[in-house]
């Protein structure tokens, strides 16, 4: 038995599911879960002793690789000065300023401690600054486990959302109209039908939770020129996107300004980070300048802050959101050739530093429908291969994978010959 082997069957006793977060399991592709012992740079390592090239890194947060020297500096030289206060520090001015800074539709910003935070006060703050209750979501998007966001869609676009997990009360889901990815007729229908109710849209601007799949030209600008026309609250939700796609975010890589941003991942440097920002306007209807309740005990945490800032700091320098794009390119243009030359149906979409790999003959996957349309055991099979020669890709067909820029390109051409192998094993 490995080490990992043993200790699934040890955490399976007391945490549900052996994981706490369900991914995480591997139910997506089968076997065991990798248990993870460290990580430097590119690699992580498991407790077996096995080292692999990773592109989950933490799901997003470890743009810079794992533990990279200016993150780690900062995280131990703040936690000498104390762990949390419940009190204003500069650190949270700092970051705040910075991410204003990169990110220009956000005039100010609240820090939270994850994304699902981030996204659930933003639509809160949307809904009670418009005085409106329903919602649209795409189909395909996830922006964290809170109740609005759990919904799935009914039998079409325009019917009301049903819970998609027991324990969110149809009450609340009817509140959420679920729409479809890169289709505009379906958000304008939507609104048609629903002209005064809906407080905000909320969108991935490159949808990173069924598998990867990019904005088509004029969709993102479209959906802003809808929020306009019926007063509704645009939010981004960059968690994913943002300070990856572009250093702006993918706001700026498409040249579209939301109302509202929702942020995580990177801004935390891998400390448990979230926030939300945009118009000041909006932002001031929040406690305690306005009516709208939010808070949190340990928000704005010194570490995480500390952390975040150095993650920012060191990923604006020059070259580094290039290099981040190339080395994706690399990687995803690498794995086309390979798919070509072995006959496997592929397709490879990629934007910044954020990848998918889809497993079917159509042309291109633009849609929910068609990303569901890929096929399965392949990737099962495809992944399996790669893990076992040492490249750890995220354990399921619907995630998108994550470059960092501790990647290099030995690193990318050892993870192409591993695919070369894998590609092979699949016809
Ligand atoms: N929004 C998006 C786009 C995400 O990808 C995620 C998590 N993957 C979230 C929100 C929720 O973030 P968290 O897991 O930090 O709560």
């Amino acid at each position: 038995m490995t080490n990992s082997e043993t200790l699934f069957s040890r955490s399976q006793q007391i945490i549900p599911g052996g994981v706490n977060s369900p991914v995480r399991a591997f139910k997506g592709v089968g076997g065991t879960p990798v248990f993870i012992e460290r990580a430097q740079g590119a690699y992580i390592f498991d407790t077996d002793g096995k080292q692999y090239i990773d592109y989950v890194g933490s799901w997003g947060p470890m743009i810079l690789g794992h533990n990279h020297p200016a993150i780690l500096d900062a995280v131990l030289n703040t936690a000498q000065k104390g762990l949390s206060f419940g009190a204003p520090t500069p650190l949270e001015i700092d970051l705040a300023e910075l991410v204003c800074e990169l990110v220009p539709s956000i005039e100010m910003v609240r820090m939270v401690s994850s994304g699902t935070e981030a996204t659930m006060s933003a639509i809160r703050l949307a809904r009670g600054y418009t005085k409106r209750d329903k919602i649209i979501k795409f189909e395909g998007c996830y922006h964290g486990h809170s109740d609005s966001l759990l919904v799935k869609a009914g039998s079409g676009a325009l019917t009301l959302g049903q819970p998609s997990s027991p324990g969110v009360p149809e009450d609340f889901a009817k509140h959420t109209l679920t729409c479809e990815y890169n289709n505009l007729q379906s958000v304008k229908e939507a609104f048609e039908q629903y002209p005064n109710d809906i407080a905000c849209l909320i969108i991935e601007p490159v949808a990173g939770n069924m598998n990867c799949i990019p904005p088509k030209p004029a969709f993102l600008a479209g959906l802003r020129e809808l929020c306009n026309q019926y007063s509704t609250v645009f939010i981004i939700d960059e968690v994913m996107t943002g300070f990856r796609v572009a250093l702006g975010g993918a706001q700026h890589y498409y040249g579209v300004t939301p109302d509202l941003t929702t942020l995580g991942k990177v801004i935390g440097g891998g400390m448990p980070v979230g926030a939300f920002g945009g118009k000041k306007e909006i932002m001031q209807y929040i406690a305690p300048t306005g009516p709208v309740y939010q808070a949190g005990t340990l928000s704005g945490n010194p570490i995480a802050m500390s952390a975040g800032l150095a993650c920012l700091n060191e990923l604006k320098k020059a070259g580094n959101e290039q290099k981040l794009a190339c080395l994706t390119q690399k990687l995803a243009e690498g794995l086309k050739t390979l798919a070509q030359k072995h006959q496997v149906p592929f397709v490879v979409n990629y934007v910044g530093g954020m990848f998918g790999l889809f497993f079917t003959d159509q042309a291109e996957v633009s849609s929910y429908q068609q990303a569901m349309q890929c096929d399965v055991e392949k990737f099962k099979i495809f992944f399996h291969k790669m893990l076992e020669q040492g490249v750890y890709l995220a354990p399921s067909a619907f995630e998108a994978g994550f470059m960092s820029l501790a990647h290099n390109d030995e690193d990318i051409d050892r993870t192409l010959a591993a695919a070369d192998i894998a590609f092979a094993a699949l016809k």
